[in-house]
């Protein structure tokens, strides 16, 4: 038979400390403290194992280390500590009833039929008590902001982002959690909805294939529902676009798009990356009147040609399109003001960037 569960209402109930304890962690909070600091419990730490990198709050029921990277609420912290994967639906179910059965036993009741789901309980937990499975949310809006960025670090002052562009694109840099030593940079949905944070490293001779140039956003899991991002479906900067523009400047990276702006070029937009994806294609097409003009301005080099070229053929049987060519080993930003504006000229763009 199969039993109700409700994640929500078994998070708000399970003791934190219980549950720690019960997975051999000793738990240290300080007097008048609800925060546990200490060694790393979980198998999958892959960190130093003698920094005491792992808090949790006992209040809140949440978890976080920093040095394997791992967080969430308490039910993921017994289901990694039980060895299964947090996005595996089943298992992970299978984990939370077992706690619901050892801590508050007095719970544990068979499920009802799905047609006499409780009523109030949202969608998403239905789903969930139905089927035992996680419900996947692509793109979705994040229901928290990162607040504690630090819009002054030498890796956007050093290299000439004014403080106005800075704050116009929401930079900063992070000194926590998993964007900790990174430029944070907040990623939109088209309707402005805040969905995700990439992360730029600061030191470049720290890249390593762990430690990536960029980092998107991660999958993560939150009460039953798995949250994934995909940069195939977004085109960075486009949400700050009116909904028709004469002219559009593609380029490949953020940064790109920062410092074109910044020099007073108005529509710019960066495909995260050298490809595009049939998504991203049609979305920059969209935003281009009949009549307009899209300018490809990747970088220079042999994956900047092949985007170009790739891009080339899907644009110009519908708008007038032209690859701007940049000198091997060149970016955008590594164009002054003044060649940018040599480059796109007068004309059209300054009176749209006086209008807009
Ligand atoms: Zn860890």
């Amino acid at each position: 038979m199969s039993q109700w569960l409700d994640f929500k209402e078994l998070r708000r109930k399970l003791d934190f400390r219980a549950v720690l304890e019960h997975y051999g962690v000793e738990v240290k909070v300080q007097a008048n403290s609800s925060q546990h600091h200490g060694f790393c419990p979980l198998p999958t730490h892959n960190g130093k194992k003698n920094s005491a990198s792992f808090s949790a709050n006992l209040d809140r029921g949440i978890f976080q280390c920093f040095g394997c990277g791992a967080k969430g609420n308490v039910i993921e912290f017994a289901a990694r500590m039980e060895g299964v994967d947090p996005a595996n639906g089943s298992d992970f179910r299978k984990v939370a009833l077992k706690l619901q059965q050892a801590f508050l036993p007095g719970d544990s009741r068979p499920a009802p039929d799905a047609q006499q789901a409780k009523p109030g309980t949202s969608e998403k937990e239905q789903n969930v008590s139905a089927q035992g499975e996680n419900i996947v949310k692509i793109n979705a809006p994040l229901d928290f902001e990162l607040t504690t960025l630090d819009p002054t670090h030498p890796y956007l002052t050093g290299r000439g982002f004014t403080a106005a562009t800075i704050q116009q694109f929401g930079l900063g840099y992070c000194s926590r959690g998993s964007l900790n030593g990174r430029i944070a940079i907040p990623l939109y949905n088209l309707d402005g909805k805040l969905i995700g944070y990439a992360g730029r490293v600061v030191v470049d001779r720290a890249i390593s294939e762990e430690n990536p140039k960029y980092r998107l956003p991660s999958k993560r899991d939150h009460e039953g529902v798995t949250y994934q991002f995909q940069k195939s479906l977004i085109v960075y900067n486009l949400h700050r676009l009116p909904r028709v523009v004469e002219d559009i400047i593609v380029i490949e990276g953020f940064t790109g798009a920062w410092w074109l702006t910044q020099a007073g070029l108005p529509n710019v937009v960066a495909l995260m990356g050298s490809s595009c994806s049939d998504q991203q294609a049609q979305l920059i097409l969209d935003r281009v009147a009949p009549a307009g003009r899209i300018w490809l301005m990747p970088d220079g080099d042999d994956a900047g040609a092949r985007c170009a070229g790739e891009l080339f053929l899907r644009f110009a049987p519908y708008r007038f399109t032209r690859w701007v060519k940049l000198d091997t080993g060149k970016q955008p930003t590594n164009c002054s003001p003044e060649e940018l504006k040599r480059i796109f000229g007068e004309g059209p763009w300054q009176k749209e960037a006086a209008t807009s």
